[in-house]
């Protein structure tokens, strides 16, 4: 969601900016913009939709010759997708982009910009209004940031340029900004991929740090107070975040699972050090949001039958308004993708007041909730781009099922690792049958209601097949424990409405059965997905191999991340970068 970079030093700002621009594209947006300046003067250029409206539009301009610049691409939360609202934002002296959302402007308005004739209707305009009407009274761009700063409330990530000032200033709130630091020249960006192909040394920037950046170095300071910054190694290579021979990110992520699950595995099985014992803790939270969560209730399943600990999985943005009971063996486990999820950060927020000890299961290393954790632990997905996640919510399950196989060993309960190492070899005899897949989603491509029913570990992987088909394909789905259809919603099905049960727990298998039969009895079209070759049970049976319950999710949901992609392809939709959704929700 939203993306920032931004350049000082001695080449030419607009190629740099506008492949930065480019490797954030993943996170999603509606428009973008760019600002270039020199010493007499700043050019901002902006346009609505894809970046590559934005570099024709460049190409088209005469520019000025520049050595910074600030660039954005924007995901609306004030004010519609208009040029007005794209950023840069300018108000007089001020030129500034920001990933966020303020809450108080309303307010600031009154108080502080009554006269002021606003141009958009952003959230942003206001902070540059306030501080360029700070900066004209203080005369001091450090002055006029901290009373800024001051006066903000919500979250924000900002570059800023000043137009009698040769520098360039960065500062965050809750939002992601990092500062990039190469050989005579320096970076801000929203993550470190947009810069990698220019230097692999970063800082990271705490709240309300203000981050000067000019020709020669970068200065941090608060409050007037000059801070030591560490300057740390990113070991992310540039990868080819290409879609190759593919149509599609999605589909060549998915086809990476098995390589991205071989080198997380081989990173924690060999050293299972690495992985945080739960023994001590006799309750555990897993708190996160849309698929993430989703990895969680798999883990929830797991942790609780084979580690004998309870636990209970909840949604971050209500996790973190609600009354919580934490005992002094309470656990908080967030899971995030990129780890910047606004939602998940104020979940961690909470338990770290409430001294509570916090696990963060992430992908990005650099990112803050990374940061903010007690204990961290990375899944090695590399940069996914579709905005559907498929391989990091893999990888999420993975992570729990390492830590459910060090818990139990620790605690003396059996459980069985034999399995582990042939998922990947698993993985790939299952994408050999796409065809067959493709073949399948024809029953359901053209439906606008589908049910995923299921019991058990069963059900959480139907919430996350729902989800997906949600996602990519625009079809109305629900997942339902397979018990409890018939407590009301089993109303609903009617004639040839598509239902894809699941059922790999041999526990409740028969129970399944039974509900299916309910279904189908009430002309619902069933398509089973199973581990068992010898259920007859349904019109359509996907049988994927069998495997100890530990590992049986990660063969399902990625038949289900499969129909979900196939689904959306017949239906003619954006996969990679579906309508009102972003990659990563830095936004409450
Ligand atoms: N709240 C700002 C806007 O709507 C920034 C949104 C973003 O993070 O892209 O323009």
């Amino acid at each position: 969601m939203c993306g920032i970079i931004g350049y000082i030093g001695k080449n030419n700002p607009k190629d740099i900016l506008l492949n930065g621009l480019k490797k954030l594209e993943y996170r999603g947006y509606d428009s973008a913009g760019i600002a270039l300046k020199n010493d007499n003067s700043v050019q901002v250029i902006k346009s609505v939709g894809k970046i590559s409206a934005l570099e024709e539009k460049l190409n088209r301009e005469e520019l000025i010759s520049a050595n910074m610049g600030i660039a954005h691409t924007r995901w609306a939360t004030h004010g519609n997708v208009t040029l007005e609202n794209a950023h840069p934002q300018v108000a007089n002296k001020i030129t500034l982009v920001h990933n966020g959302i303020i809450e108080n402007t309303k307010e600031l308005k009154e108080k502080f910009l009554p006269t002021y004739q606003f141009k958009s209707a952003t959230d942003t305009e206001v902070i540059a209004a306030l501080l360029d009407k700070f900066y004209e009274e203080e005369k001091d761009i450090f002055m006029a940031l901290s009373k800024t700063l001051n006066n903000l409330k919500g979250s924000y990530a900002l570059g800023i340029l000043v137009s009698d000032i040769n520098k360039l200033y960065a500062v965050r709130k809750n939002s992601p900004l990092i500062v990039g630091i190469g050989k005579n020249e320096y970076f801000i960006a929203s993550d470190i991929s947009a810069i990698i192909n220019y230097t692999n040394k970063y800082m990271l920037l705490n709240d309300d740090e203000i981050c000067e950046l000019s020709y020669e170095s970068v200065e941090v300071s608060k409050d007037g107070v000059i801070i030591d910054k560490e300057v740390k190694t990113s070991d992310l290579i540039d990868e080819d975040t290409t879609k190759g021979s593919y149509e599609h990110f999605m589909l060549k992520e998915i086809m990476e699972e098995d390589k991205v699950f071989e080198k997380t595995l081989d990173k924690y099985l060999n050293n299972m050090d690495l992985l945080l014992d739960l023994k001590n803790y006799n309750e555990i939270h897993i708190v996160a949001c849309g698929s993430a969560m989703y990895a969680g209730m798999i883990g929830k399943s797991l942790l609780e039958e084979y580690a004998d600990i309870k636990v209970s999985v909840e949604c971050a943005s209500e996790y973190r308004y609600k009354k919580i009971f934490y005992t002094d063996k309470t656990l908080v486990i967030l899971i995030s993708q990129s780890g910047e999820t606004a939602d998940t950060i104020a979940a961690l927020r909470k338990a770290n007041d409430a001294s509570i000890d916090t696990l963060a299961i992430v992908n990005v290393k650099t990112s803050t909730i990374a940061r903010l954790a007690k204990y961290k632990l990375f899944i090695e997905a590399g940069v996914e781009v579709a905005v559907a996640t498929t391989k990091a919510y893999l990888l999420q399950v993975l992570l729990l099922v390492l830590l459910t196989i060090k818990t139990a060993k620790s605690k003396g309960l059996a459980v069985d690792v034999s399995e582990i190492k042939e998922i990947p070899k698993y993985l790939r005899e299952i994408f050999t049958r796409k065809d067959e897949f493709r073949g399948i989603v024809k029953e359901i491509a053209h439906s606008e209601d589908i049910f995923f029913i299921g019991r058990q570990i069963d059900y959480a992987m139907s919430l996350e097949g729902s989800l997906k088909l949600k996602e990519v394909a625009y079809i109305h789905s629900e997942a339902y424990q397979a018990g409890e259809l018939k407590h009301g919603t089993i109303s609903l099905i009617e004639e040839n409405m598509p239902v894809i049960a699941i059922v790999t727990d041999d526990d409740i298998k028969d129970k399944t059965l039974s509900n299916i039969i309910e279904v189908k009895s009430r002309g619902a079209k069933v398509i089973l997905i199973t581990n068992d070759n010898f259920l007859e049970k349904s019109d359509i049976n996907i049988v994927v191999p069998k495997v100890n319950k530990l590992y049986q999710s990660m063969l399902v949901v990625p038949v289900l991340q499969l129909i979900a992609y196939y689904t959306a392809m017949m239906r003619g939709c954006e996969i990679d970068k579906p309508k009102n959704l972003a990659k990563s929700v830095t936004v409450e």
